[in-house]
């Protein structure tokens, strides 16, 4: 029996759902019961009837899943999958830094991990930080983990003083203003929409700045039919298949690792032993749970 087939057997047998997020590979995210960023796959976690979530991404978002329907099972079928910029703040660290200031409000990119988002007032995404920042009252803010987010959420509140983490996503950092230029120079009349995890004078270039869902909502509306995604380069599969008839270009260098470790054959042997099981302590997932509803409160006003 091929591997698609079988995963779709074992899904209804296992009362499994399959999340998949962005940045995962074609094969992976066409295996997927529903394709996203790690909020809006977080909020389905927390809504669907599914006995098993099975999580294809990384850790932190695996972890999200859990924190908002600890009653779920939660799988990560990589247990390697790891992002390097969420390690790049520990619990121990941001309690020692919070010590230091504690005027200060705490806002934790949902890029963290859990012991790291009980110790937060509120968590943001990249499609609500700015939004988030300048709800809280506090004028001092500790932004972890990325430097480059928290900069371009600052040039929005420069009322606030926002205290950047040293923390940084590779894939992001890591497209050059070089690299942009380039691929510019081939696709001369493609805009360019760039993630703000990317660096400041990159993000000097773009045409449009947002997460990953904001890129679908510009280039459906945009009347634009080429764009260049400053972002992971798997984005462009769902951009491709949520706008049709335009065309997306990558920037070649912005590879996740950590997101392509999931594959097909790991997705089935996840279903066939419902493992590696992911799980929290009760204390940490109800002290993360309390900044991640905040979050999703401010999300739903004005
Ligand atoms: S793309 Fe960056 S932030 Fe996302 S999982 Fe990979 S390293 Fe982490």
């Amino acid at each position: 029996m091929n591997v698609a087939k079988r995963i779709q057997e074992l899904k209804g047998q296992r009362k499994a759902v399959v999340l998949a997020h962005n940045y995962q590979s074609p094969e992976v995210q066409d295996l997927a019961d529903h394709v996203g960023d790690s909020l809006g796959l977080a909020q389905i976690a927390a809504r669907t009837d599914a006995e098993v979530i099975v999580f294809c991404g990384v850790d932190f978002m695996a972890e999200s899943a859990k924190i908002l329907s600890p009653e779920k099972k939660v799988i990560l079928p990589e247990s390697e999958a790891m992002c390097p910029m969420s390690a790049m703040c520990t619990a121990m660290e941001l309690a020692l830094f919070k010590e230091r200031h504690p005027q200060a409000a705490v806002v934790a990119y949902v890029n963290t991990s859990a012991a790291v988002k009980a110790l937060a007032d509120v968590c943001c995404t990249s499609a609500n930080a700015v939004k988030v920042v300048g709800r809280m009252p506090q004028k001092h803010i500790i932004f972890v983990p990325d430097r480059n987010l928290g900069a371009y959420v600052q040039r929005f509140h420069p009322e606030k003083e926002i205290m950047l983490w040293p923390g940084f996503c590779q894939t992001h950092q890591g497209i050059s203003v070089e690299e942009v230029q380039e691929v510019r120079g081939r696709h001369p009349e493609a805009k360019l929409m760039v993630h703000p995890e990317c660096l400041p004078e990159v993000i000097d270039l773009a045409d449009h700045v947002s997460s990953t869902e904001g890129m679908i909502k510009y280039a459906k509306a945009s009347e634009a039919r080429e764009f260049i995604v400053g972002t992971e380069v798997d984005m462009t599969y769902r951009l491709g298949k949520e706008a049709p008839g335009k065309r997306f270009y990558p920037v070649p260098s912005a590879v996740c690792p950590n997101m392509k470790r999931t594959t097909p054959a790991s997705l089935l042997r996840a279903l066939e032993t419902l493992t590696p099981e992911v799980t929290l302590p009760p204390d940490v997932i109800k002290a993360a749970r309390r900044p991640l509803e905040l979050m999703m409160e401010i999300g739903r006003g004005n």
